[in-house]
């Protein structure tokens, strides 16, 4: 099976081009059409096994198109939401994000993590980043600051949540979840 036979919008396999990847991998190739059905997924793979790239191409997909939420491009905050359990996975998600969006424009990331200024963090949030990546407990002070409108938000990712329920975020996550669109 090619990545294109999964669906996937042709922004996004230009961008996989550059990957050098020649063909889905068993999580993708099981993942992306049941996640481009706008099914909800809790899928078990092990790192190493493509799962980030498993999430991130159907939500890229969605990305390359502009939201169909009325007023959406006048909403400060993301469409796509990835928390993680640890600043290194939220950081190497991001940048993953990156090449699989290159071709999509205006695409911006943001990543909110514990242990890095907030600076840099407020000052990433002005260009409102479609893309938001970040750990449980810094998401809830950016968010305490009423920084974020999930309003438009469309895709939420819990990256390893075993390893965050494992990590004590049960209760960080059930709050952030109560604030994000049904
Ligand atoms: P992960 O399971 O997300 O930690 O991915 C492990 C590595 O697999 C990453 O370095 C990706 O660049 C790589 N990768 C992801 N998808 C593919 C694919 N379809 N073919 C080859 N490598 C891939």
């Amino acid at each position: 099976m090619s990545f294109a036979e999964l669906g996937l919008n042709p922004i996004v396999l230009k961008c996989l081009e550059t990957t050098g990847y020649t063909e889905p991998t068993g999580v993708q190739s099981q993942a992306i059409p049941a996640a481009l059905e706008g099914k909800d997924l809790l899928v078990s793979s092990h790192t190493g096994s493509g799962k980030t790239a498993a999430f991130l191409l159907p939500s890229l997909h969605k990305l390359a198109e502009p939201s169909k939420i009325p007023g959406a491009d006048k909403i400060q905050g993301p469409r796509l939401l990835v928390l993680c359990p640890t600043r290194e996975l939220a950081l190497q998600v991001q940048k993953q994000a990156g090449i699989y969006g290159a071709g999509i424009k205006k695409l911006r990331t943001v990543c909110l993590v514990g242990g890095a200024p907030f600076g840099p963090q407020f000052q990433a949030m002005r260009y409102n980043p479609e893309v938001m990546i970040a750990t449980p407990g810094r998401l809830i002070d950016h968010m305490e600051r009423g920084r974020i409108d999930f309003s438009r938000l469309e895709v939420l990712v819990l990256d390893e949540a075993d390893r965050m329920l494992d990590m004590g975020f049960v209760e960080d996550i059930e709050h952030i979840v109560s604030r994000t669109p049904a």
